[in-house]
């Protein structure tokens, strides 16, 4: 990116109330078939729109053809029962009844490349594409297959790469791998999470991602960050790995978080993707507010790989809060920006 500080979001946004329940995960789709494709890719468009609106630079599909940024990669998988399911404890957090490994996973075919391709189609601009990462996928699932989160995870990171390919063939310039399973899985992370992860992107051209989180604004999330004390430094045990990895991007959770800035220095060559609003209420940020966000992490964050961006994905929010967010960010950038053309 030429621009200085350009602008994207984690990933999700919300979908329009004619094509899914607003303000709900996992909501289910109002339309069918025929009429269900082409809604959600006329939500696509919409969701595209609203981010070039607000002077978005790195735009996205908003993830309007999920219903989840996992279970629905999941669903286009072979080797995993949506039928047999079984209660296990999601990021060590909360439980919930999640589908069954009952043989080798496999991908028959591509699952977002058609997406991808209509989002090019449409834009110019940078376009980023978000898939889940392998950790993060084997924790929402019960394996009675592999019997090893090792293996599964490798055997999602070779899927992955497949499809990452793919989407990269399709023109996406930024492919990010949401991880908030490496707040959580510290060891795991260390032994063999970010080895599974650079399997995902073996080989791609394009530019990288890991989005590493505290997760949605949703009740679970926010009950667990009240129990992380006054200062959350999870982001330390993974970020001297991730450092040395080939990853180019590492998206954060900043503003009205309790991790401490100076953490990032951890990663200091590495492009950041700087949360620079909270997805976890709906007061809307002022552009000030976002802008002392990313003055704080300039202080870690060379000025050339600093990306302004959300703290995690706003598919829970309503679309009025979620556009006055976008346009938040984009303010609070622009007043970073000015300020550093004037500096000497
Ligand atoms: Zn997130």
């Amino acid at each position: 990116m030429k621009k200085l500080l350009p602008t994207s979001t984690a990933g999700s946004l919300p979908k329009p109330s004619w094509l899914a329940q607003p303000e709900t995960l996992w909501s289910p789709w109002k339309l069918q078939d025929e009429g269900l494709v082409e809604g959600k890719q006329d939500a696509l468009r919409l969701s595209l729109q609203e981010q070039q609106q607000a002077g978005i630079d790195i735009v996205s599909d908003g993830e309007q053809t999920r219903q989840h940024f996992v279970t629905t990669f999941i669903e286009h998988l072979d080797g995993v029962d949506f039928e047999k399911r079984e209660t296990v404890r999601i990021r060590d957090r909360y439980d919930a009844s999640v589908p069954t490994v009952v043989g080798a996973v496999t991908r028959q075919k591509p699952v977002f490349v058609e997406d991808a391709r209509f989002l090019r189609q449409q834009t110019k601009q940078p376009i980023k594409w978000a898939l889940p990462g392998p950790m993060t996928m084997i924790d929402t699932l019960y394996d009675a297959h592999y019997k090893s989160r090792e293996k599964l995870a490798w055997e999602f990171a070779k899927i992955l790469n497949q499809e990452a390919k793919e989407l990269e063939a399709a023109g996406v310039d930024i492919i990010q791998f949401d991880e908030p399973a490496f707040n959580v899985f510290f060891d795991e992370v260390n032994d063999w999470g970010i080895a599974t992860l650079e399997k995902a992107i073996e080989g791609l051209k394009c530019e990288t991602a890991v989005h590493i989180c505290y997760g949605y604004g949703i009740k679970a999330n926010i009950d667990w960050k009240n129990t992380l004390g006054s200062e959350w430094r999870q982001y330390e045990e993974a970020f001297p790995k991730l450092q040395k990895s080939n990853i180019d991007i590492i998206s954060l959770e900043c503003h009205n978080s309790r991790v401490p800035m100076d953490l990032i220095e951890l990663i200091r060559g590495k492009k950041v993707m700087v949360g620079a609003i909270d997805v976890a209420n709906n007061t809307i940020e002022t552009p000030e507010e976002v802008a002392s966000t990313l003055r704080k992490a300039l202080q870690f964050v060379d000025t050339d790989k600093l990306y302004p961006c959300t703290n995690c994905g706003m598919a829970p929010l309503s679309r009025a809060v979620a556009r006055g967010k976008l346009n938040a960010l984009s303010a609070g950038a622009e007043i970073v920006r000015k300020e550093l053309s004037i500096q000497p």
